[in-house]
């Protein structure tokens, strides 16, 4: 069974978000399934640079050079992964962030990522280097186009399946880019067309044979006009074609008995290297003052999305009762200042670092008490498992994954010893305030605080029973 996985990201070669993790993880995973799965790769230069001997296996398959100007299809290996990588110097030989320039989408991103789409519905039907794929599985909108093509080229047909790791991100484009990609206008109203513009991801979502999302509960909630940002009644309609499967979290990498960006390892059976760690975390972060509550962590995309602005309104509730609070994240300008504001106003107790630092963020983990997750949707969530996986209480509003993965401290599953964290209502500052107090009633309870502890990090956080659905999914659609 082979499988060809294209998406926009994969760690460690670039990352932006949750989906990096994902695709870096699941080849691994599902090679224990007895899948060999492959992932296709635009060439950016932080990819290309880490390739290792790569072999030129000549023009891709299926590329439009109208589109995509002098291109190439890359094989290499990196780490566990075997990749496979469009180099087109026009499209993707750029420097910065690998969607936008200072704010704004690259202009010519329907050309990058529908170049994108074509290499991957190519080496899907046509192979390369003697490797076929049974099944391609695309991610997000930036591949939302491949199934169209594969639907529409002629020649062998391969199944499709389209995971939705973001519903918000939607690849609308002016419609006047559909000719050049060379989408069909057959595929017009039923297929890529959207309020009169072209869309990738509902181009893909009309097209793949199946639809996954990246958790249950995300994927009840995307059929609803609250959570569906447009797209709930496409959805409706293909509901049969609809599953959710969780992520798991890559424990090679977020591994506390095992890992080296940490300034002591831990377990737990034995967590004295986590008073290390909270240590190094609180000086790192200029923690001063008295030490008698949780130290709460944030790792975050700063958008609204993230409930940051909540954060921002409910900290009080968590500092006022001797809680302290450290933050790494960037995004929108208007989040960044508040986040910096706040560290201003609460020196000692607040520690706030703008940018992105992986490093960084394995010391936060590790460090902390209690990671906040107060998203107001949240697909499945990865911060919430490297807390769990780190002992540090997840502190999550109730939405897609984070209510799929966190159990609730009230007093049934306390009694029966099954919480592992505490879970608010989403979208509310005050629920969020009244979960900082219920996390700081429950510190003041060493007892309970360490069952709760203890039971998190004996939660499953890895992509075993996943992988398994995924490869359950991928051979019910072979003959
Ligand atoms: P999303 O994909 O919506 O951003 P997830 O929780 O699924 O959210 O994944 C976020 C991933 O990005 C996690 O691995 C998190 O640790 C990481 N991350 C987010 N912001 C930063 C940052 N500023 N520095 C380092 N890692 C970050």
């Amino acid at each position: 069974m082979s499988v060809l996985i294209a998406a926009s990201e994969c760690v460690p070669l670039v990352k932006t978000g949750g989906l990096a993790d994902v695709i870096g993880a699941l080849p691994g995973a599902l090679r224990r399934e007895g899948v060999d799965a492959r992932v296709l790769l635009p060439g950016y230069p932080a990819v290309l640079r880490a390739l290792r001997r790569p072999r030129d296996l000549g023009p891709a398959p299926g590329v439009d050079a109208e589109i995509s100007g002098s291109h190439r299809l890359l094989a290499a290996r990196t780490g566990k992964v075997a990749l496979y990588v469009l180099d087109a110097p026009r499209l993707y030989d750029r420097p910065g962030n690998i969607y936008e320039d200072r704010g704004r989408d690259w202009p010519d991103n329907p050309s990058r990522f529908g170049a994108f789409s074509q290499a991957a519905a190519g080496l899907a039907r046509h192979g390369a280097g003697g490797w076929r794929a049974d099944v391609l599985n695309v991610n997000d909108w930036q591949t939302g186009l491949a199934p169209v093509y594969l639907d529409h080229w002629p020649g062998r047909r391969v199944p499709s399946v389209m995971t939705i790791h973001n519903i918000s991100y939607q690849g609308l484009f002016d419609r006047g880019h559909a000719g050049p990609l060379g989408l069909p206008d057959a595929a017009y109203g039923e297929g890529w067309e959207y309020y009169g513009r072209l869309g990738f991801l509902k181009a893909g979502l009309m097209a793949a044979d199946r639809i996954t999302t990246v958790s249950p509960g995300y994927a009840r909630e995307i059929l609803t006009s609250a959570f569906g940002h447009g797209l709930d009644g496409v959805l409706r309609a293909r509901r049969d074609a609809l599953s959710g499967i969780l992520n798991g979290a890559d424990t090679g990498v977020w591994n506390p008995a095992r890992d080296r960006a940490i300034p002591a390892t831990f377990s737990a059976r034995d967590l004295s290297g986590k008073a290390a760690c909270r240590q190094a975390r609180a000086e790192r972060f200029g923690l001063d003052g008295p030490d008698e509550g949780p130290i709460v962590g944030v790792v975050s995309r700063l958008t609204a999305q993230k409930g940051i602005d909540l954060l921002v309104e409910a900290l009080p509730a968590l500092l006022d009762r001797g809680g302290r609070f450290v933050l790494l994240g960037s995004g929108e300008p208007g989040l960044e200042r508040a986040m910096r504001e706040v560290a201003d106003v609460r020196p000692g107790r607040v520690g706030v670092e703008i940018g992105y630092d992986e490093a960084l963020s394995h010391l936060i983990y590790a460090g902390a008490d209690a990671i906040a997750g107060p998203s107001r949707f949240e697909p499945c969530g990865l911060t919430q498992l490297y807390a769990l996986a780190y002992g540090a209480l997840p502190v999550v509003a109730r939405t897609g994954g984070l209510g799929d993965t966190v159990i609730d401290a009230n007093p049934a599953a306390l009694m029966t010893g099954a919480a592992t964290g505490i879970v608010h209502d989403p979208g509310s500052a005050e629920a969020l305030g009244v979960a900082f107090e219920r996390l700081v009633a429950l510190w003041a309870e060493p007892d309970l605080r360490r069952a709760v502890r203890e039971r998190g990090m004996r939660h499953p956080v890895g992509w075993g029973p996943s992988a398994a659905a995924y490869a359950r999914l991928y051979r019910s659609l072979v003959p």
